[in-house]
């Protein structure tokens, strides 16, 4: 109940302007924050990816935003994803983009999604980057599918993610596995009801792992999206992830000493990097899936 609060909470209007205007709320929720995203401008973002460049991790960048019903909002925060790849490529890092696709058309028409992608990945693939389209709840994972086969049947530098706790999962691998582009696997971050869904278990990690298996059988980029030791460990001993199509991604401030342990096995590894004035939509999500995050939160707002 409390993380469909959370959630509840982090898509409020009214509780986005409140904490927006209040200078009291604004900055200390920020200061929880800032331990999940890199900050609110795409410079903090290119900053820490570099820096986390440096050190030997490749990097996943994502402009914070979802379910945009103006048009001209969608066009902006396409233009800001253009900005952010023209910043990230000039400083000579390869990396992936991560984007919602209601981000930037799907809430308002398809079409002008499909537009604003296509943009986005021509201008990715000057500088050799991938465009990552991020999962949203399984309603809209039908429509999500459609448009990345009709951009991966064109441009190879596009990806797709897939959620491995929905019932579909298996079926939209199916769907996808013959087109190009990077697949990545998480376990989902939404709650869906169990006829669409299953919840955290031994069964979900059985089903991670077998989503996996088949996607990494494609000889196609994998990356290996989660936080779960169990399914690294096992991944480990079946000798997934020494391959050389297969990474594994991690959010920002989420087991740093886990992804870190994983790169100096000599694992390839990515971080995943969010930013932008939206942040409250992501950090309410971190801390709605493990509540412990909770306690991390308030110890962070009463750090002076
Ligand atoms: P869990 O079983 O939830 O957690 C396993 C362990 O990881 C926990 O016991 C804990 O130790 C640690 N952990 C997990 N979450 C946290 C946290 N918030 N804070 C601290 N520790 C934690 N979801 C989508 O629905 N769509 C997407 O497009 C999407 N993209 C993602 C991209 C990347 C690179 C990653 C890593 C995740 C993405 N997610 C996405 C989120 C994902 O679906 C899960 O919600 C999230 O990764 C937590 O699940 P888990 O796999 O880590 O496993």
């Amino acid at each position: 109940l409390a993380a469909d609060a959370l959630k509840t909470i982090a898509r409020d209007e009214q509780i986005k302007s409140h904490i927006s205007n209040s200078e009291e709320l604004y900055p200390l929720l920020y200061r929880a924050a800032r331990r999940y995203i890199t900050g609110e401008t795409k410079e903090d973002a290119v900053f820490q990816a570099v820096r986390l460049n440096m050190r030997g991790y490749a990097t996943s960048l994502e402009y914070i935003g979802e379910n945009v019903s103006d048009e001209r909002e969608c066009t902006e925060s396409a233009k800001e994803f253009l900005r952010l790849i023209g910043m990230y490529g000039t400083a000579g890092r390869s990396s992936t983009i991560s984007l919602d696709l209601s981000h930037i058309g799907m809430t308002v028409d398809e079409e002008l999604a499909y537009r604003h992608l296509e943009e986005l990945i021509r201008e990715a693939a000057i500088y050799g980057m991938t465009i990552m389209i991020s999962a949203e709840e399984s309603f809209k994972a039908s429509r999500i599918i459609g448009i990345y086969k009709r951009a991966a049947s064109s441009y190879p530098n596009v990806g797709i993610t897939l959620q491995a706790h929905l019932h579909r999962a298996e079926s939209d691998m199916e769907e996808i596995k013959h087109f190009p582009g990077r697949i990545r696997i998480v376990k989902g971050a939404f709650r869906e009801s169990e006829a669409d869904g299953v919840p955290r278990s031994e069964h979900l990690k059985a089903k991670y792992l077998r989503l996996a298996e088949t996607a990494i059988a494609t000889g196609r980029p994998v990356s290996i999206a989660t936080h779960d030791e169990t399914i690294h460990r096992e991944a480990r001993e079946r000798g997934l992830i020494a391959l050389p199509n297969v990474e594994v991604e991690m959010l920002y401030g989420i087991r740093p000493d886990l992804l870190k342990g994983l790169k100096d096995d000599g694992y390839r590894t990515r971080i995943y990097l969010p930013y932008g004035k939206e942040w409250h939509l992501y950090f309410f999500h971190r801390l709605s899936e493990y509540p412990p995050n909770l306690y991390r939160a308030i110890a962070d707002m009463a750090m002076p």
